[in-house]
């Protein structure tokens, strides 16, 4: 069991991040966001997929006065991406946004910063600092050594504008594509402030790489009890994001989502097609609301054995494989039935 080190918690839209919310999943939308159809399009997806929050890049006014119409008909909250410019700010405000993401300290302005303060008060919209290694500012080392520390020296620079200015409903990201970095700034921030903490690789890669690194990155802190809210960044399409996120919390225990699946990686004994089985599986389950977990074995050796721990399994025989259900076999079935079969039983069983 996972002890969370203990945040203080914020509201974006109808989301809780920190104390004791759920860990939420969040995405980053990868459309122009002055096109609000695709934008829109793209953030429902997302949140069928089970996205919890999605932002957005601000890149410029016109992008910022599209927030209005896409929050209308969005699902799940928008964060809007602003650097250095004030005046996206204080619009997305003006649109309805539910949180920013901006680092106070690259607003050149004083008055400017206070502006948008006051803003995010009155309405009560949370500020994510995200300090980044790739935009590190040059007064920090940028010595791999003294990186972390770095990363976390900027985080409370930005931070201090904001406490200064009386506000608290501040969230905090260190990203590093460099995952020992982060998991290390990581580590000392969580015991300097009590915000809660956005957890993310930068700059991951691609689905196969930037997973591997994400997970060892988040799902190290997350096991520590680090962590409130996380993005997976993969240079793919972001729905597949989310459906990590989901994987990392389900692994930890942290949340329940889909099936869970186990399989075998078959070996010679495997007579059937379970490699594309198990595929199939894994895409038609992703979304069902249920917590039940499903084997599905090549063969009779250990398919019956990982079975009894499963609540509903498939064990493999030659051209056919046996359904079961809580270790018992219900049915032999012909292989090209076995996905229909297998629905069937999951849909029936109570999880
Ligand atoms: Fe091989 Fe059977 Fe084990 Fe799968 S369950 S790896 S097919 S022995």
């Amino acid at each position: 069991m996972i002890e969370r080190r203990k945040s203080k918690k914020i509201r974006i839209g109808n989301a809780e991040i920190g104390g004791d919310a759920l860990i939420s999943v969040q995405s980053m939308c990868n459309t122009d966001t002055r096109d609000v159809k695709s934008t829109l399009s793209q953030i429902n997806t997302l949140a069928e997929a089970g996205c919890e929050l999605v932002r957005l890049a601000v890149l410029d006014m016109e992008a910022a006065q599209a927030i209005g119409e896409i929050k209308k008909k969005a699902k799940i909250p928008l964060i809007a991406d602003i650097h250095f410019d004030y005046r996206l700010a204080v619009e997305a405000f003006h649109q309805g946004i539910d949180a920013l993401r901006l680092n106070p300290g690259n607003i050149a302005k004083k008055e400017h910063i206070e502006k948008v303060v006051k803003l995010a008060k009155e309405r009560k919209i949370p500020i994510r600092i995200g300090v980044n290694s790739g935009s590190l500012e040059k007064e920090f080392s940028h010595d791999k050594k003294y990186l972390a520390d770095s990363l976390v020296q900027s985080a409370l620079k930005h931070i201090k504008i904001l406490e200064n200015l009386d506000f608290d409903l501040i969230k905090v990201s260190l990203k590093s594509s460099d995952v020992l970095t982060m998991i290390e700034a990581y580590q000392k921030i969580a015991v300097i402030v009590d915000y809660s903490l956005h957890l993310g690789v930068t700059e991951a890669g691609t689905l196969k790489t930037g997973l591997i690194k994400s997970s060892i990155g988040i799902g190290n802190l997350l096991a520590q009890g680090i962590g409130d809210t996380i993005r997976v960044s993969l240079t793919d399409d972001p729905v597949e994001e989310v459906f990590a996120g989901f994987e990392i919390l389900k692994a930890l225990n942290l949340r329940q989502k889909g099936i869970n699946l186990i399989s075998c990686p078959t070996c010679g004994r495997c007579r059937i097609d379970l490699i594309n089985l198990a595929k199939q599986v894994e895409d038609k389950f992703r979304n069902i609301d249920k917590p039940i977990t499903v084997a599905v074995m090549g063969c009779a050796v250990n398919g019956p054995g990982e079975a009894k721990f499963a609540d509903v399994g498939i064990a493999g025989g030659i051209g056919e494989g046996y359904i079961f259900k809580n270790g018992e076999i219900i049915k032999k079935v012909p292989e090209k039935d076995l996905l229909a079969e297998l629905e069937a039983v999951i849909k029936s069983s109570s999880g």
